[in-house]
């Protein structure tokens, strides 16, 4: 038939979109063949179609009554003109009733459907019990019976099978009560039925194609919801996976700290907003004492070790504003903002410390560790770069080595 009549349907980049059931459509009624589809369609629908079969109720009840002026004039104010009368009342009360229930409580398809039907049955039973009753000719009736014949499938939303039903109902009903109380004229007879058939044949194809018109635009709908979802998945799994990936772009996986990179970003935020506020800063450089040894002497992975506590170890050192990074290998650098050289010397001193004091237990022995650290910093309103800066700190800690390590210089 075409795209909507199996399972799956290409989505706009090509990718498959499955839908929850199968959304073939019955070549005969233009409705889904599966009934989960079909719920699924009535739960899509309910809203609009409860909105117009208020609408229709609401309409059909007093234009059903209004008929009252033309069995007055047909019988005046005799007893069967007021058996007409209450009968049309009823459908109005009913119809009436009906829809105000309709307003106040949302009932859904499949129920709302049966609720069309039993209109049906009313409307066009009180309408058989009324044919006699009003003592009419049967051309006089039948232009109303094809008008309800059209109502029924345009105006009250419904399926097929039901409208179908409805239509049976009323042409048996109308048939026998003809045949029974008033036998049309026999020339009348062929061309009555000519009319109801082409009718007929005009309500069910054009309702069919507009049953299948309104699925298709809800499979669509179904489409483009799911692809939006998909869609949605995909952005925020994309947008998870970039953090992560910036994440890690930023950071030095053995010990959690900024990289050099990172390091080097805040750094020069914290330089720029020092150089504006002509306030001092600081940079300590770090660098652990024979490292080399540890790895020789108890492996790669105990100097990792190594260095994930030494890296605690800074951090428990410093102040929120303060900025750390691992440079590379076992070297540290920790930027201080709004510290000046005498701050910086003190908070080195301290550092050098914590790592002394810092034991790595490795199995059958714990280490003990001294790191050399260079101080520099530049006066409140000096103008130097961040590379400047370490290039100073990072000579104070070579003569930090040559002077026997395990200990901290300023730049001179
Ligand atoms: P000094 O006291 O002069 O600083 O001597 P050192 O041995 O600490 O310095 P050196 O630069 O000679 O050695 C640094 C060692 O650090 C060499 C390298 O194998 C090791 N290293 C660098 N990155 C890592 C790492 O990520 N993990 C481990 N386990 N070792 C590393
Ligand atoms: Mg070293
Ligand atoms: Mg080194």
């Amino acid at each position: 038939m075409n795209g909507h009549d199996n399972g799956m349907t290409a989505g706009g980049n090509g990718t498959a979109v499955a839908m929850p059931y199968a959304v073939e459509l019955s070549r005969w009624s233009g409705e889904f063949v599966d009934p989960a589809a079909e719920d699924a369609f009535g739960e899509h629908v309910g809203d609009a179609d409860r909105r117009n079969f208020v609408i229709a109720l609401f309409v059909t009840g007093p234009l059903y009554f209004s008929f009252v002026i033309s069995d007055y004039l047909l019988l005046g104010f005799e007893a069967l003109f007021w058996v007409n009368a209450v009968l049309r009342l009823l459908v109005l009360v009913f119809c009436w009733g009906l829809g105000y229930a309709l307003l106040r409580r949302p009932i859904m398809p499949p129920r709302l459907y049966r609720l069309s039907l039993l209109f049906f049955f009313v409307v066009l039973g009180n309408a058989l019990v009324l044919y006699p009753v009003s003592q009419r000719e049967f051309l006089e009736i039948y232009p109303g019976l094809l008008v309800m014949l059209v109502g029924a499938f345009f105006f009250v939303p419904s399926r097929l099978a039901d409208r179908l039903l409805a239509t049976v109902f009323a042409l048996v009903g109308l048939g026998i009560e003809t045949l029974l109380f008033f036998p049309p004229e026999r020339q009348q007879l062929p061309l009555a039925i000519l009319f109801f058939v082409v009718t007929l044949v005009f309500c069910v194809v054009t309702s069919v194609q507009h049953a299948r018109l309104r699925r298709f635009s809800f499979i669509d709908s179904v489409h483009s919801r799911h692809l939006t979802t998909l869609l949605q998945q995909e952005v925020s799994l994309r947008r998870q996976l970039e953090d992560a990936a910036r994440q890690q772009a930023r950071t030095d996986e053995l010990t959690g700290l900024p990289n050099r990179r990172r390091f080097f970003e805040l750094a020069e935020r914290e330089m720029v907003r020092a150089q504006r506020y002509s306030s001092p800063l600081a940079v300590v450089m770090l660098d652990l004492d024979h490292f080399k040894e540890i790895n020789d002497n108890y492996g790669h992975a105990a100097g990792d070790q190594v260095l994930r506590a030494v890296g605690d170890c800074c951090r428990d050192v410093l102040r929120t504003n303060d900025v750390i990074g691992r440079l590379g290998g076992e070297e540290f650098a920790i930027l201080l903002p709004a510290t000046a050289m005498d701050g910086a010397r003190l908070f080195a001193e301290r550092l050098r410390e914590a790592v002394y004091e810092c034991r790595i237990g490795l199995p059958g022995t714990e280490l003990r560790l001294t790191a050399t650290l260079g101080v520099a910093a530049c006066a409140p309103g000096e103008v130097v770069t961040v590379d400047e800066l370490l290039a100073r700190a990072d000579a104070a800690l070579y003569r930090g080595k040559a002077a026997g390590r395990n200990r901290v210089e300023g730049q001179s």
